[in-house]
């Protein structure tokens, strides 16, 4: 099946990742845990652009950048340098930006997305370092606000914008492709994509291979596909009524989920670009090899192993890929000798994972970090941000119990769910949890089971014993010890059974 892409539709992505995980800004050595912090705090006179103030380049931020242009399989540059981007607003109280222009750190490269019609790439066109502005906070709604307040905690924040070519055509493929963006930085382990203002989208989009309307100010995922849908809507109403569409920037107004205009788009000479005079240019290429060294296993090659390795199918090493602690988690799982790797997926992946999105649960951190094959054990634990107060903890081993009690008939399917939802919701081991709430099944009820399971599988032997065939009940025998994996008392077995016959 193709994709028509009856009306045209093409949207690019500009997407700037706030580097958290970094311990300092971009220039100067202001530290970047400001996010639970009273405004103005995490400042000092180089990211306020205080006059006469020189910044000097955090060599971290460099290597981050390489790695985030070597997973997203960009060229790197063979020297990079920063640029002076010239504007007033007072959220940059220097009137520039130091960025990149022509010579940003990472050229084309490429993300493959699950499009509309199947798997398709989606072009980079360049990713550059930055550093971030401050923040406005306008009170209220951007156009009757009554005033705004400037918070320059987040200045000098060190930015990577990563920019699509305009190819996907649809805000359900833009919306795949910041996911899986997403994924592959989260694998980079560069930032945290939970803190507020860590990825933040402006689209480029155009119908009917119109002039192209910039929407700024996107602050979700979510937020990103209604933007989309609205801007696509607006676009094809105004084309119907015969109107035209112009070149202009717009902002998204969360809160009522529309798009409004803020100015005609400045053109890059608007800016006048030049050399920032106080950062010298950087040679980057000699780097390459020792940053590519240190990249991790990203998601596609993931998830190419896994089906390779394990038994599952494409849609369960999507699923179970997707997030590089749940991928370890269904490692640690699945390497157990006594779990079969296809049952692992379905509880990872369906069962887990679902409890898990269902609270809405953040991982953050492995207890056992950092995690290596062969896995023994790894326990992921999560800020529940439905409930606050809660912090949810689970380990592989749990999963292991679970998944062995089920198999072996000492719980049902159904308690095995019962038992992970405990686990996140109230803490506790699986073997605890199934013993406090007494949800083992009782021996008898074991025996009882493979007794009845036994005859409704075996419909030969069975007929051979009321036959008069006795040699025949000791085959049954066997197979009621078997499923109760030796728990059950041949002799109890044997009276059961027969009991069971003739009735
Ligand atoms: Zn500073």
């Amino acid at each position: 099946m193709v994709y028509e892409n009856p009306d045209g539709v093409r949207i690019g992505l500009e997407v700037h990742v706030q580097l958290n995980k970094l311990n300092t800004k971009l220039f100067c050595g202001c530290s970047t845990d400001y996010h639970d912090s009273e405004p103005n705090t995490h400042v000092c006179p180089v990211c306020l652009g205080l006059p006469g103030a020189l910044p000097v380049i955090n060599e971290k931020a460099v290597e981050y950048a390489m790695k985030i242009g070597l997973a997203l399989g960009c060229d790197i540059v063979e020297q990079t340098q920063f640029h002076r981007k010239n504007y007033y607003y007072p959220d940059l109280p220097k009137g520039f930006q130091t960025t990149q222009y022509d010579f940003p750190i990472a050229g084309e490269g490429k993300v493959v997305i699950e499009g509309e019609d199947g798997e398709r790439d989606i072009g980079i066109t360049r990713a550059h370092m930055e550093e971030d502005p401050g923040r406005l906070q306008h009170m209220g709604s951007i156009d009757k606000s009554k005033g705004t307040l400037i918070n320059y905690n987040r200045s000098g924040m060190t930015l990577i914008e990563i920019v699509s070519e305009p190819d996907m055509r649809s805000p359900k493929e833009a919306r795949r492709y910041l996911d899986k963006l997403r994924s592959i930085l989260d694998y980079l382990d560069v930032f945290n994509g939970d803190l507020e203002g860590a990825m933040r989208v402006d689209a480029n989009v155009s119908v009917f291979m119109g002039e192209r309307v910039e929407v700024k100010n996107i602050s979700s995922f979510k937020g990103a596909e209604r933007a989309l849908l609205y801007e696509i809507m607006r676009q094809k109403n105004q084309i119907r009524r015969g109107g035209e569409i112009t070149l202009e920037t717009r902002h998204f107004d969360e809160a009522r989920g529309v798009t409004l205009s803020m100015r005609t788009k400045e053109t890059e000479n608007d800016y006048r670009y030049f050399p920032e005079p106080d950062l010298m240019p950087m040679r980057v290429a000699d780097r390459v090899p020792a940053v590519a060294a240190t990249l991790p296993e990203l998601p596609d090659a993931k998830r190419n192993r896994f089906l390779e390795e394990y038994d599952m199918t494409d849609m369960h090493a999507k699923a179970l890929t997707s997030d590089q602690d749940i991928a370890d988690f269904y490692e640690a799982v699945a390497q157990n000798e006594n779990i079969d790797s296809k049952d692992a997926a379905v509880w990872v992946a369906d069962i887990f994972k679902g409890e898990w999105n269902y609270r809405d649960l953040a991982i953050h951190g492995r207890t056992n970090d950092p995690v290596t094959p062969p896995y023994s054990w790894v326990k992921l634990s999560g800020a529940n941000r439905k409930d606050p107060t809660i912090t949810s903890s689970i380990g592989s081993d749990d999963l292991i119990y679970i998944i062995g009690s089920v198999n072996n008939g000492e719980i049902s399917d159904n308690s095995g769910i019962e038992v992970i939802r405990i686990i996140l919701d109230e803490g506790g081991s699986a073997n605890e949890v199934i013993d406090a709430k007494g949800l083992r099944k009782v021996e008898d009820d074991i025996v009882a089971t493979a007794v009845s399971e036994t005859i409704a599988e075996n419909e030969a032997a069975v007929q051979d014993y009321l036959g008069g065939a006795e040699k025949s009940l000791n085959f049954l025998v066997g197979q009621v010890m078997k499923k109760t994996k030796g728990r059950a008392d041949a002799r109890q077995a044997r009276e059961l059974l027969v009991a069971a016959l003739k009735s």
